[in-house]
């Protein structure tokens, strides 16, 4: 029996706020550069009127939030959800600056959202809600500023169409205002998969510490968007097994492994997953607490609590989602001796990769895929290495370690910098 649905017992930001208290109190940092850290530089709302398909005028609310500007321009991702708060924003613009310190690219952190059900809007209508959005936020984002890509419910037509904006607005086309475009519009080779590739590389350095191999590993995944189905698509290829997979509508599962080309095509094909056949249904939280060795979160937040967490029973926990897991749920897992790969090292795949995309439109010249992926591998695993070392050396669990380590490279930038007044 399952014993929770998503609990909001902890906000994005103040999961994202008691880590980084825990975290800076333990690197004995200045209370200024702490109350700076701990605030975004840049919060900005915006109203957004779009005339829908039926002629009536709505007005929809935006949020762009950027949290540094330290180590370079802010990156992060743009989500359209009903659920949508500044207050999410908030902790996901912070988040983003944290994950990219940790793998050490030179992109500070933001997050956008805009307020509105995406399942009730027509295409015509999501392309006039993103191109406002866009001259709304115009002046403060570009390949300088502040980069945009995809998040929840936003994709690669969602970026074209705010690169155009861009562009028709400058005169110019400019192609690194945006990552996760196209291919053919400037999008590098590798990034779809890139967040659900980097979750594998994570994992694969996990059952290394383990001594475990990929073909002894059964794995359960939540989400099959873009992160859980890539994740999916390549942990199967790689020889792992994964035994149950849950979206929106529910879970499957089959201990000896689902056949994941063709949940791919089923899924494709029904919109849901739910049905598939050669497989159990079982419900998408109760998914979590089912024996394996390999958890992957890999759709919301808040996912696991302090109700469900004593019900886990994975090995090894990566975090595909952002914020699935909440401060509280941290500390009994890490009692329980759970090995736990934070979302800011797990799923900085995709930025990794829209890193290498906003490297790749600024020189023009665009790298095979299998340079990507190398590239990838190489900076993910010295990541994982980073942070577990960090661990050992303090004496504290990788998500704190994850911090420390990020808050340390931030705080460094800050120092060398100094504060501007
Ligand atoms: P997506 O919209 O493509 O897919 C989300 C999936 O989760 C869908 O299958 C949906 O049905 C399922 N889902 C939603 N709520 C659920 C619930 N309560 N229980 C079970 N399933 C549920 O989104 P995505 O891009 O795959 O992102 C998933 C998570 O990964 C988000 O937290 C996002 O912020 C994070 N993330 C994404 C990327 C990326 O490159 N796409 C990068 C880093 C982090």
């Amino acid at each position: 029996m399952a014993t929770v649905d998503t609990d909001k017992e902890f906000s994005v930001f103040d999961s994202m706020a008691a880590r980084f208290d825990v975290a800076a109190q333990k690197l004995g940092l200045d209370e200024g550069i702490l109350r700076y850290l701990r605030t975004p530089n840049r919060e900005i709302i915006v109203h957004i009127p779009v005339t829908m398909d039926n002629g009536r005028l709505e007005v929809f609310v935006g949020y762009r939030v950027q949290h540094s500007i330290a180590r370079g321009p802010c990156k992060g991702g743009v989500r359209y959800s009903p659920e949508v708060t500044l207050d999410e924003i908030r902790g996901l613009a912070a988040e983003m600056t944290w994950k990219c310190a940790v793998v050490n690219i030179p992109f500070g952190g933001a997050k956008g959202g805009i307020v509105c059900d995406p399942e009730h809007l027509s295409q015509s209508e999501l392309e006039r809600i993103t191109r406002r959005y866009t001259a709304e936020i115009l002046d403060y984002i570009g390949p300088e500023r502040d980069v945009p890509a995809p998040d929840m419910n936003t994709n690669e037509q969602t970026m074209a169409w705010i690169m155009d904006t861009y562009s028709m607005h400058l005169r110019h086309t400019v192609t690194a205002c945006v990552t996760g475009k196209p291919f053919g519009l400037g999008g590098s080779r590798g990034r779809p998969a890139a967040t659900g590739r980097g979750c594998m590389i994570v994992t694969d350095q996990a059952l290394k510490r383990f001594g475990r191999e990929r073909e002894q590993t059964r794995v359960i995944v939540q989400g099959f968007g873009n992160v859980g189905s890539q994740a999916s698509r390549l942990m199967h290829e790689a020889g792992y097994r994964i035994i149950g997979v849950a979206d929106i509508h529910s879970g499957i599962y089959n201990s000896n492994g689902l056949d994941i080309p063709q949940l791919l095509e089923y899924s494709k094909e029904n919109r849901t997953i739910e049905g598939f056949p050669e497989s159990e249904p079982i419900g998408r939280q109760e998914i979590l607490e089912q024996d394996c060795d390999v958890l992957l979160p890999a759709a919301t937040e808040n996912v696991i609590t302090s109700k469900n967490a004593g019900h886990i029973r994975a090995r090894i926990l990566v975090e595909g989602a952002n914020s699935p897991t909440t401060p509280p749920a941290d500390d009994i897992l890490f009692d329980r001796g759970v090995f736990v790969v934070p979302d800011i090292l797990a799923n900085a795949g995709g930025v990794t990769v829209s890193y290498f995309e906003w490297v790749q439109d600024r020189q023009g010249y665009f790298w095979p895929e299998g340079m990507v992926n190398e590239r990838l591998k190489h900076i993910q695993v010295a990541a994982f290495n980073d942070v577990v070392h960090f661990g050992e050396k303090h004496n504290v669990n990788n998500r704190i370690a994850a911090y420390m380590l990020a808050i340390d490279r931030v705080a460094t930038t800050l120092k060398l910098r100094g504060i501007y007044a």
